[in-house]
């Protein structure tokens, strides 16, 4: 297997690649287009470890966009799967580890009573907002620019012009009658949110508790309480998308850690560990009119499948028994964050960190990013120089300066200690 799969150049398989997978990638950031430069195609990984086809290899930040929270091929979540799969695959019938997974689940997130297994973040977010809109008997929802919610319809809408919230397609495909119905605000602006609340009936407040997919913003004090307390005032839902902060920033993700609790929750990365595992949850008088025992319909064929939950049942069980891992991952990603404020200050760089425990984001711009408008003020050519520098020294972090870095249980003191002499050399280099 091995042999055969190193014979071929990266080049040579993306060439393949665009001959039958449209730009050859099968989600776009996996192209490079943002930081430019050929993009690996992956043989295997272990760890920390990322190795493409051709035999170059990285200290791979990437994480599975953090799924892999405990490094990749951990033997646990590799033992279960295989004792999984030589049981069937996939039946289409409940199982008793998808109804143990959902225990667990209910019992580490504090807001929750009740879960639904789907299959990606995409389903988790788009179900819970119908939930929303049955349960309210309303249509707007209201999202934050720079958040990233999935590839349903209703989320992939942009800012409208002018003073208006409403929101317009930022796909083609994307109908502007269900763009109109996704009010746009600003992260860490509850003023935007209340003009929201100004302009229609709200159904629901969707938003990351921490925001990932504009790179690294945390919610300043008051924030999430705020939505918190627009939402009572106005009997709406307040959905938390925990699908990238849930078991990573805490046992109970960004819930338990800032104390705001959701009406709803969804959750998906870590939830599988690299498998196809996501799923919402809530109180349990809004989980209960999902079919069949409400009337709002939602189904899958490949829902809690067997393979899948026996990766999140062996994650799981590892990060409620073992809190001390939320130990470690603080403590090497803010070996790596302390890294780069040295070099930032001794060499009065325009580069601000952001993280969250095992999250975190170099931005390329002198001022604290809060919400998107300051994420996309920031310097992109000089993250892409960056990324470069990194990249061509064995550090592979995510390829796009609007994304999140992952810390996982595996990047072990050389790791982090080889990460941290790379990136402030590429930062030096960046700038000089
Ligand atoms: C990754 C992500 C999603 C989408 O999940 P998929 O499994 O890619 O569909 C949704 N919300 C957030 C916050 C995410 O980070």
């Amino acid at each position: 297997m091995t042999d055969i799969f190193s014979l071929g150049a990266s080049s040579d398989v993306f060439e393949r690649a665009r001959r039958v997978l449209p730009g050859g990638v099968n989600s776009p950031v996996r192209a490079f287009g943002s930081v430019g430069g050929e993009a690996p195609v992956v043989q295997s990984a272990a760890g920390a470890r990322v190795r493409a086809v051709d035999g170059r290899e990285w200290i791979d930040y990437i994480s599975s966009w953090g799924a892999v929270v405990l490094g990749h091929a951990d033997p646990d979540v590799v033992d279960a799967v295989e004792e999984a799969a030589e049981r069937g695959t996939s039946f289409g019938l409940l199982t008793e580890t998808e109804v143990e997974l959902a225990e667990l689940v209910v019992e580490m997130v504090p807001s929750l009573d009740m879960v639904r297994w789907v299959s990606s973040g995409t389903e988790a977010t788009m179900s819970a907002v119908r939930v929303a809109r049955a349960a309210t008997g309303r249509d707007h929802i209201v999202k934050f620019a720079g958040c990233y919610h999935g590839h349903a319809d209703s989320f992939l809408v942009a800012a409208g012009s002018g003073a208006a919230t409403h929101g317009t397609p930022n796909s083609p495909g994307v109908p502007a009658a269900l763009a109109d119905l996704t009010l746009i605000a600003r992260f860490n602006d509850l003023n935007s949110v209340a003009q929201a609340f100004e302009t229609e009936p709200v159904a629901a407040v969707i938003v990351e508790p921490v925001a990932g997919n504009m790179g690294c913003v945390p919610p300043e004090e008051g924030f999430l309480g705020g939505l918190r307390q627009i939402c009572d005032e106005h009997g709406s839902i307040l959905v938390f998308d925990e699908v990238m902060t849930g078991f990573r920033v805490s046992p109970g993700g960004a819930q338990e850690l800032y104390g705001v609790l959701p009406d709803m929750t969804t959750m998906g990365k870590i939830i599988g560990h690299g498998l196809p595992a996501a799923a919402y949850g809530g109180r349990e008088d809004l989980m209960s009119m999902v079919s069949p025992s409400g009337p709002v319909y939602q189904a899958g064929t490949l829902a809690g499948n067997p393979l899948a939950v026996a990766a999140g049942l062996a994650t799981l069980r590892r990060l409620s028994d073992e809190p001390e891992i939320y130990d470690a991952l603080e403590a090497s990603s803010a070996r790596i964050e302390d890294a780069l404020w040295d070099v930032i200050g001794t060499l009065e760089l325009p580069v601000t960190v952001q993280r969250v425990g095992s999250m975190w984001t170099v931005f390329m711009t002198e001022t604290p990013v809060r919400e998107y408008g300051d994420a996309e003020a920031a310097d992109l050519a000089a993250f892409g120089r960056f990324f470069t520098y990194a990249f061509e020294e064995g550090v592979l972090l995510p390829p796009s300066a609007f994304e999140t870095a992952f810390t996982t249980l595996s990047h072990d003191e050389d790791t982090v200690e080889e990460t941290a002499r790379v990136l402030t050399t590429a930062l030096e280099r960046t700038w000089t």
